[in-house]
């Protein structure tokens, strides 16, 4: 028998801990440890800080997936949520629809595309995005006549998703293993992690150089004709906060321009300011053909993404050379409009507020706290732009050996971390990734990296002891 909802949240901490290991399954959690760990259960939010129901206090120093840019209760996001809900709740864009916060928003993501761009597109999230992105391309190409080019190429430890497609593109081995991917026509080259992958004596540039021919070498072998696109994040943020070495980009778009290949810049983490340029693409230099987006796109506050295609990706969409009258993709809810509206507002913020000089000071701080971190017994590798970055922790810093997988070096410095009120994130390879909100000050950033050293030092001498 089903209990009444209430009309108030009504459970205390105890029976909600309880509930939630009977009937949670959790997305992108150790199942069996969550038994006995349970959950962390936020209640309540402010600036760069959210507060568990004992009151405690946490510094969201990964802004919850690096995503809640403008910290946890801003009020003009809630609003302008408030405001369109009132005002029209749900409309769609199918067949000739369409309503005002979706057309601004459109408008407003092509006024600040890093390059020309035509027109916007929808969706959910990054995964729809991404995924949305793939089918595109496989449209296009079966509308310029040249059905056979349709294999994607993207790169080893990139991540743009867990649907099926966007999972495929993804490459790290928590998402294919035991999921049967990647799917056909997905291909996938190198990292540009040069911390890991640079051969002894090798420059970053000449690294960058390296990954470069490697992606040519792997297009000649699958033969130009059939390769389609080339999917990258500007900084690869699940992966390992990679950043790409020397100029690898420019060999990269060269090899992509000779062969006709389209570029896909997934913004999904670096879009609007998160390395100091309003997009990753302008701070690399990159010329996409097509640019997907979300996350900070709305502050996190409500589920929205975006493709932003170039003039010939849209030309080719629209006439399809005059095959089929509709293009045959589309969300019920892409450009939801309580959705739209809140993107919209976040963009007014960050022009108003002018987010990106606050990146540039407290990702200054930020960058030269990771930085004084490198001496560190425990770091080999302190990295990072505008407000992202990483530190790798290693066993030994000459070879760059990592510890054994069965230290969980990473995930216990995060568990430490969090106990100290800092919640952070482990990635492969023992890496702590930091991704706080956007608006975090720099005296908000010293606590935060007071907050991790402590436990640092904690994970440190019961390691190193
Ligand atoms: N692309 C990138 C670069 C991402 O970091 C993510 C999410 N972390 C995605 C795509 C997928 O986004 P979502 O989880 O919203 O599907």
């Amino acid at each position: 028998v089903p209990q009444p909802i209430t009309k108030e949240l009504s459970m205390t901490s105890n029976t909600l801990r309880d509930a939630d290991l009977s009937y949670v399954l959790h997305p992108y959690t150790n199942l069996v440890a969550h038994e006995t760990k349970g959950p962390l259960i936020a209640v309540r939010g402010e600036g760069v800080r959210v507060f568990d129901e004992t009151g405690r206090d946490y510094i969201e120093g990964m802004a919850g997936l690096w995503c809640a840019s403008l910290g946890f209760n801003e009020p003009r996001l809630v609003e302008a949520a408030t405001r369109q809900m009132k005002e029209l709740p749900f409309f769609h864009m199918f067949s000739h629809k369409s309503h005002a916060p979706g057309i601004e928003l459109s408008q407003a993501l092509i006024e600040r595309a890093p390059v020309p761009m035509a027109r916007v597109f929808f969706a959910n999230s990054g995964s729809e995005a991404n995924d949305t992105a793939l089918k595109m391309i496989w449209y296009y190409n079966n509308a310029v006549g040249r059905p056979e080019k349709k294999k994607v190429i993207a790169r080893q430890r990139a991540y743009h998703g867990v649907t099926v497609a966007s999972a495929s593109l993804t490459c790290l081995p928590a998402n294919h293993r035991d999921f049967d991917l990647p799917i056909a026509r997905i291909l996938h080259t190198g990292s540009p992690q040069y911390y890991r992958e640079g051969l002894p004596g090798e420059s970053e540039d000449e690294f960058a150089r390296r990954r470069a021919r490697e992606l040519e070498e792997l297009i000649l072998a699958e033969g130009p004709e059939t390769v389609a696109a080339f999917f990258a994040e500007p900084v690869m943020g699940a992966g390992g906060v990679i950043l790409p070495p020397g100029r690898y980009f420019e060999y990269i778009q060269e090899v992509l321009r000779k062969y006709d290949i389209l570029f896909v810049a997934d913004e999904v983490i670096c879009g609007f300011g998160r390395t100091g340029q309003y997009w990753g693409s302008q701070t690399y230099d990159l010329k996409p053909d097509i640019l997907t987006c979300a996350k900070a796109l709305s502050s996190a506050y409500l589920p929205i993404s975006a493709v932003l295609v170039n003039e010939k990706v849209y030309q080719a969409l629209r006439t399809n050379s005059g095959k089929i009258g509709t293009f045959g993709h589309g969300y019920t809810y892409s450009a939801h409009p309580v959705s739209a509206a809140v993107a919209l507002e976040t963009l007014r913020l960050y022009d108003e507020r002018d987010i990106l000089s606050n990146v540039a000071r407290s990702g200054a701080r930020l960058q030269a706290r990771l930085r004084a971190l490198a001496d560190h017994p425990l770091v080999g590798d302190a990295r990072g732009i505008g407000l992202i970055g990483a530190l790798e922790m290693v066993k030994d810093k000459a070879s760059h050996a990592s510890f054994e997988p069965t230290l969980a070096v990473g995930p216990r410095i995060v568990e430490r971390a969090q106990e100290h009120g800092v919640i952070l994130r482990a990635m492969a390879a023992d890496a702590i990734a930091f991704s706080p909100p956007l608006i975090i000050s720099e005296a908000e950033v010293d606590d935060m990296m007071d907050r991790f050293e402590r436990a640092l030092n904690d994970v440190a001498a019961d390691i190193l002891k």
